[in-house]
């Protein structure tokens, strides 16, 4: 675990804009056992319009070296950790002919900030293709949580996730 007591999140802002702030970087799941309540996890910050103002939150950020995990290769079933940007996950896929998350390439966004949004395009969104979530303590598979539109309903700290995806037509 690495703290930055004086980070500025304009730097990690998708549109730079933000104060100094405490910012704890997660490097290993056992970390979060450190952290008391009140935090606000960070994906890529594309969603979230920071105060230029003092903030009581910890903020915290995954820096948790995990790759993208095929879980099994005939069917097509990836674990992609939460920190991990859309489209490095769609760029990795890719090199190993998996496709299904293309639509998404153009979001700004990593996999937990997406899954907290439930991110996506018009036709189709994040939580499509998705079979569980593991979080710090648990699993959950889809059903257990509301996924509507632009929403998830998810309010704990998503680690990484599980998807079915499909065999790129070459
Ligand atoms: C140019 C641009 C284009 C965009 N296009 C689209 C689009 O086409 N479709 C669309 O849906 N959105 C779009 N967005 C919005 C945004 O990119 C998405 O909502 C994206 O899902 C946010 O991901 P993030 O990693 O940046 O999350 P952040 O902005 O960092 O966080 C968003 C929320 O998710 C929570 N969160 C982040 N990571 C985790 C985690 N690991 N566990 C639990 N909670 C977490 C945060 O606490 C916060 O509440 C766009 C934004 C920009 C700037």
């Amino acid at each position: 675990m690495k703290i930055i007591n004086k980070f500025n999140l304009s730097e990690l802002s998708y549109i730079h804009i933000g104060p100094v702030v405490k910012l704890i970087v997660i490097e290993h799941i056992n970390d979060f056992i450190n952290i008391v309540d009140n935090y606000k996890i960070l994906g890529n910050a594309s969603n979230i319009l920071f105060k230029e103002k003092q903030y009581d939150t910890q903020f915290v950020k995954l820096n948790i070296n995990d790759e993208l995990k095929i879980i099994d290769p005939d069917n097509c079933i990836v674990e992609i950790p939460a920190g991990m940007s859309i489209k490095k996950a769609i760029n990795i896929l890719s090199g190993m002919n998996i496709g299904g998350l293309e639509e998404f390439y153009p979001i700004p966004g990593t996999i937990g900030g997406m899954l907290f949004m439930n991110a996506g395009t018009p036709d189709k969104s994040i939580s499509d293709n998705l079979i569980k979530i593991n979080t710090i303590n648990d699993s959950f598979g889809k059903k257990h949580f509301k996924f509507e539109y632009r929403y998830s309903g998810i309010n704990e700290a998503i680690i990484s996730a599980v998807f079915k995806l499909k065999k790129k037509q070459i």
